[in-house]
């Protein structure tokens, strides 16, 4: 049975500046195109509008606009239609910020930020994904913008600018390194799944 679409609008990012590796210092990391992939179509399962891809390093802006391109427009889209779909909300950006102003400035978005630890950061805790779902569906008119992170996860001055943090998505072990394509389709069901 299909969900009913979230009450606001609901938008994902992949951030690949400013974030962490494994030493803890701020790096870019390298788009991966199975990211692009497998966020879009999670994205599109789940009612986002938006699925920005950040980097500030435009070689790799202009692949990825190549490859959408593919698919959105060429062959591969007449091939597989329904991957021509997903692709086709991917949004190109330089920054975070980028993606912010595109969804109508920062006193339009209210920005999510998520991290397999609960120390990831300074922004409050949004304590369940029941509160988080509830509040994707009040009437609050602000987008919300769920940015997910790559390498060893988003750095720490960009989670301290965002609105909240998202509590992570954790087993019943104390294993816990889900990759973020894993992690982007676990929240979005849980944001979108309707509290009953
Ligand atoms: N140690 C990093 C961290 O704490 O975020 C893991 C980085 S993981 C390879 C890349 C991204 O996937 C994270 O920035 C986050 O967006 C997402 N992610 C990975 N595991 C997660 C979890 N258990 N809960 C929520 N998000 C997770």
């Amino acid at each position: 049975m299909a969900l009913a679409p979230t009450r606001r609008r609901l938008a994902i990012a992949l951030v690949h500046h400013p974030v962490l590796d494994k030493a803890g210092d701020v790096v870019t990391s390298a788009v991966t195109n199975i990211d692009v992939h497998d966020l879009s179509r999670s994205a599109r399962t789940f009612g986002a509008t938006d699925f920005f891809v950040t980097t500030p390093i435009e070689a790799q802006r202009t692949l990825v606009d190549t490859i959408l391109g593919h698919w959105t427009r060429g062959s591969s889209g007449e091939r597989i239609p329904s991957r021509r779909d997903a692709l086709g909300i991917v949004r190109v950006v330089s920054t975070l910020d980028d993606a912010i102003a595109a969804l109508g400035g920062r006193e339009a978005v209210e920005v999510w930020t998520t991290a397999a630890r609960s120390d990831a950061g300074t922004a409050p805790m949004i304590p369940t994904y029941g509160e988080a779902a509830a509040r994707l569906q009040s009437d609050d008119p602000r987008a919300v913008l769920v940015v997910f992170g790559t390498s060893w996860g988003l750095a720490p001055s960009l989670v301290a600018a965002s609105d909240h943090r998202l509590p992570p998505i954790e087993g019943p072990t104390a294993y816990n390194h889900l990759s973020v394509r894993a992690a982007c389709a676990i929240i979005l069901d849980r944001l979108v799944r309707l509290v009953r």
